[in-house]
């Protein structure tokens, strides 16, 4: 059965089977690929203050390709524009098929699998195992406030720049 989702790209179907996919190796790999991205989170706000005079809106578009290609092929991000994959042991929660960003809905299989797509493990069953594998595992406690759909597309990276060198007016 084959559900649409608000973040399901037009067209890709649900995993077939679990061990097939990047993404689980990355929750398999969790440990090593947060420590990778502290590291890429390092030199993003290193660069923030160049990319600030650049310009966010004038990266956005190129930036955005480039987190898209890479987080698509590693986590099956949706690009949401609010990442939470740190709190979420590097289970990208949209691609739970509803969107669930606070934890699994009461339809988990037996097995572990999700409700929606039965060949597919359950995004919140892979994001507890990661999270257990994390330095930064306890974040998965932390709430999710609700998605923004106005970020939908936009670069999580550049979230984070824009965070490290605020715009001149915004600075206290
Ligand atoms: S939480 Fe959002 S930005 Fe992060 S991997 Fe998932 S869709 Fe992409």
């Amino acid at each position: 059965m084959l559900t649409p989702a608000a973040f399901e790209p037009r067209g890709k179907l649900p995993p077939r089977d679990g061990s097939s996919r990047l993404r689980f190796w990355s929750v398999r790999h969790a440990r090593g690929l947060e420590r990778l991205y502290a590291a890429f989170e390092r030199v993003l706000r290193a660069v923030a203050p160049l990319a600030r005079k650049i310009g966010l809106e004038r990266l956005e578009r190129p930036v955005a390709a480039v987190e898209a290609t890479v987080k698509g092929a590693l986590f099956d991000c949706r690009m949401c524009g609010q990442c939470a994959l740190s709190s979420t042991g590097l289970s990208c929660p949209m691609n739970c098929p509803k969107n669930l960003r606070n934890g699994p809905c009461g339809g988990v299989r037996q097995d572990g699998h999700c409700e929606v797509y039965p060949q597919m493990p359950c995004v919140w069953v892979q994001a507890w195992e990661g999270s257990q594998r994390m330095k930064g595992g306890e974040a998965i406690r932390t709430v999710q406030p609700p998605i923004d759909h106005r970020l939908k597309g936009r670069s999580s990276w550049l979230s984070v720049v824009a965070q490290a060198a605020p715009a001149p007016e915004a600075k206290p």
